[in-house]
């Protein structure tokens, strides 16, 4: 069985599970970002921090010149500590709690994509107590079904997200007319994640080009930000370690109508650090059911949530022997929870107490969405 490049001696002497983070791919990853987004003289990519947040990944973006996409006051934090420069970040979310507002202004981040009129209201008043001014994009939810798992839908209607499309130019006016302390910067949108057909993004543009158009009769709009959400192809962490990015920026290029001095963002999160990361774990006991056997590994959906949460699929290799003969596993976690499995009637080269797995494709929304329950440790990450 084919598996992704793993240094077996270094991996070997540590504690499981972790994450491990292979430098290589996302070093790769980030050249095909800076070369396909380079179709643009005006481009801005912000990596969106909540995809991972460990300091080594966050440092490599930094070093690649990507701003910062947040959804927190923590997110904006990380990424100033990792050396993004505050007027690369921008600032997402629902729910901007009062603290997280100020922090961004005392920052001097680029700009807070603002989902609702009442936001509006509370960032004008503080950046006006701050004597200062607050930069923004609205988000606007464009209502695109981005055919993706419902779960990660943003962009449709009945989406907390964002101000709906019928109340565009009323929104726009009232920043114009009645918030002295704002300085609305453009127009945001954001569909949704694992998006792997160019198509929605297609849609998207179309429906840009026009909301642009509509709000340009009131005020011009220097920046355009498309969002991300990039899917990747979770089945072949080996054959296509980097994303289609030369496609998804080739698509905004066609589709996407910019006028001079505009300025085009995007926030990619899943496309930049999924495929670098693993979760290391160790086979604790293979155990032989009526119907099935099951491969008990010490990693559990504590570790890596998405196969429980999405129902996500994540390839598993054994490292430890990927030339065993081929067996057929439930591979399961040690949480009190039925839903504590990774994958389920899947062929794997034969394994046995001691071997290391490394389920693939990890890196993004993984080791961030650890947590304690049952009182585990977190699983930490290494950086090879
Ligand atoms: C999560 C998020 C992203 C990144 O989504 P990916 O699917 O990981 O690319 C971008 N923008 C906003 C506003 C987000 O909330």
């Amino acid at each position: 069985m084919m598996t992704g490049n793993f240094p077996m001696d270094i991996l070997a002497k540590r504690e499981t599970p972790f994450y491990y983070y292979d430098r290589q791919v996302l070093e790769d990853t980030l050249w095909e970002v800076n070369i396909q987004s380079a179709r643009w003289s005006k481009a801005q990519v912000h990596y969106a921090v909540k995809a991972c947040a460990a300091p080594e990944v966050l440092q490599m973006i930094a070093d690649a010149g990507l701003g910062a996409d947040c959804v927190s006051g923590g997110e904006i934090k990380a990424a100033i500590e990792a050396g993004i420069a505050a007027d690369k970040i921008v600032f997402a979310g629902v729910a901007k709690a009062d603290w997280e507002i100020e922090y961004a202004l005392e920052q001097g981040i680029f700009c807070f994509n603002v989902e609702s009129q009442a936001e509006v209201e509370v960032i004008d008043q503080l950046a006006e107590h701050m004597h200062t001014k607050a930069h923004i994009c609205l988000r606007i939810n464009p209502n695109i079904d981005a055919h993706t798992h419902a779960k990660i839908t943003t962009g449709m209607k009945e989406n907390k997200f964002g101000i709906q499309l019928c109340d565009l130019e009323e929104a726009v006016e009232d920043v114009v007319k009645n918030r002295p302390n704002i300085v609305l910067e453009g127009l945001h949108f954001h569909i949704g994640s694992q998006i792997t057909d160019m198509k929605v993004f297609e849609a998207l543009c179309k429906c840009i080009n026009e909301v642009v158009v509509r709000a340009e009769r009131i005020v011009p709009m220097h920046h355009i930000n498309v969002g991300g959400g990039l899917g990747i192809l979770y089945e072949h962490p080996n054959h296509f370690p980097i994303p289609d990015l030369a496609g998804y920026f080739a698509t905004y290029k066609e589709h996407l109508v910019m006028r001079e001095n505009q300025c085009v963002h995007f926030e990619l999160g899943r496309a930049i650090v999924a495929q670098c990361g693993s979760l290391i774990t160790r086979v604790l006991y293979v155990k032989h059911g009526v119907e099935k056997q099951f491969a008990i590994v010490d990693a559990g959906m504590t570790d890596l949530i998405r196969p429980a949460l999405y129902g996500a699929f994540h390839r598993v290799e054994n490292i430890s022997n990927p030339n065993a003969d081929e067996q057929t596993y439930d591979i399961v976690g040690p949480i009190c929870e039925s839903s504590d499995v990774f994958v389920e009637g899947y062929k794997c080269a034969t394994v046995k107490r001691g071997d290391i797995l490394a389920i693939r494709s990890a890196g993004a929304y993984g080791e961030v969405m650890a947590s304690q329950y049952n009182l585990r440790r977190l699983p930490g990450h290494l950086m090879g």
